[in-house]
């Protein structure tokens, strides 16, 4: 058999956690909460599973739960969106960035990536047929260049993928990035998916969102998540607002990988996000206190602290600690002292020259942070 993909293994998320699971160490590898969910929308899906919601749902979502995501999106970005026509539910964020690119990619199409990039986006644009061309965010703050993004755009390119704020970095792009990235776009025929999975944990100010570009929202398809929200990434229940000529397309990909989302857990979401409409307004100031704690607790270590404006990833820098690469790093760390972290070179085309940054996960009780925190402040 010729592999479609013969660069790509298996996932690092897949090995890292294996590795913690193998040697029972703390696992800040693959992200994802050890705390549970809200106990009462645990309550709504159980009930929706015994009250008969447990058959297909339309193909584009309930329409209960694509009215909450209307009036969710309404809320928080003052956009209007049709829920009829733009919203599409999906088993995940992961299954519609694959319908995105999979709707929206020719053979031969350039897509142009920031690096480091979440690891799913160019498999995805290789099986599509698509060339992945990759702008290099800077060093340490992992900012957007405008200029070295321009020089990349060619007849041939097709979609921009943005993700902010940013998985693996946690840096979170300005308006003004989004403004440039118009610019640069505006006068080509190129779409934007703007993978925003992680757009109500950010600390400070409120994060950038493609749904508040006036401009780039008639060009793009936008990526959330209620794994992230809700604290569920098991359930793998996301979502993508595109205009109406835009879903049409991606519908038509969507109808035949996975044609619905498991309906019980859309009924839950659905009635959950009535209920509390603001249920994701606190979000950032959850993760804020996480993030503290665990910087806190290693402010004192040989680790250098990376800035994290979003997300529930924190990097590391370990130069002062070893020279060893980061992955031979990580695989040293669950041996040497029972912590499972995420190598940051696994996610570049081409990563910095000497470059030594873990990324950890602090989606996690407080107790499991400051144990971690202890056994690497002994590196
Ligand atoms: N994009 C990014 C940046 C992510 O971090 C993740 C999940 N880790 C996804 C997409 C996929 O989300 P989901 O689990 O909802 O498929
Ligand atoms: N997005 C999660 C992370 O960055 C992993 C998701 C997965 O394992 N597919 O850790």
């Amino acid at each position: 058999l010729v592999s479609k993909l013969p660069s790509v293994g298996t996932t690092i998320f897949t090995k890292m956690s294996a590795l913690a699971a193998e040697k029972d160490a703390i696992n800040l590898s693959q992200g994802f909460p050890d705390f549970p969910p809200d106990a009462r929308l645990l309550a709504r899906a159980s009930t929706a599973i015994l009250t008969g919601n447990n058959q297909y749902s339309p193909m584009t979502g309930l329409p209960m739960l694509r009215d909450a995501i209307a009036q969710l999106v309404e809320r928080h970005y003052g956009r209007i969106v049709s829920s009829q026509d733009e919203i599409t539910v999906t088993s995940g964020a992961s299954e519609a960035i694959f319908d995105a690119i999979a709707a929206l990619i020719r053979d031969g199409d350039e897509v142009v990536l920031f690096d480091p990039a979440y690891d799913l986006y160019e498999p995805a644009v290789t099986l599509a047929g698509g060339i992945c061309k990759r702008v290099t965010l800077t060093a340490r703050d992992f900012r957007p260049d405008w200029q070295a993004f321009a020089s990349l755009l060619t007849d041939q390119t097709r979609l921009v993928i943005i993700n902010t704020p940013h998985n693996p970095t946690g840096s979170c792009w300005q308006a003004a990035d989004l403004e440039s990235l118009w610019q640069a776009i505006a006068s080509h025929d190129i779409y934007v998916l703007s993978d925003e999975v992680y757009e109500f944990i950010h600390f400070g100010e409120s994060a950038v969102s493609v749904h508040k570009h006036a401009g780039l929202s008639t060009r793009s398809l936008v990526v959330s998540s209620f794994g992230k929200s809700f604290h569920l990434t098991g359930w793998k229940v996301g979502y993508i607002i595109a205009p109406a000529e835009l879903t049409v397309e991606l519908r038509k990909v969507h109808q035949f990988v996975s044609f619905c989302t498991a309906t019980p857990l859309q009924q839950a979401l659905a009635e959950h996000l009535l209920a509390l409409p603001d249920a994701s307004d606190e979000l950032g100031a959850f993760y804020q206190q996480k993030r503290d704690v665990l910087r806190r607790a290693l402010a004192d270590s040989r680790f250098t602290l990376l800035p994290c404006d979003g997300t529930y990833f924190q990097l590391l820098d370990y130069s002062a600690i070893s020279d060893l690469d980061d992955v031979a790093f990580c695989e040293w760390m669950v041996d040497e002292i029972g912590v499972a972290a995420i190598p940051v070179s696994v996610f570049y085309q081409q990563a910095p020259e000497g470059q030594r940054v873990i990324r950890l996960c602090f989606a996690k009780e407080e107790s499991t942070l400051l144990e971690a925190a202890s056994r690497l402040s002994g590196l």
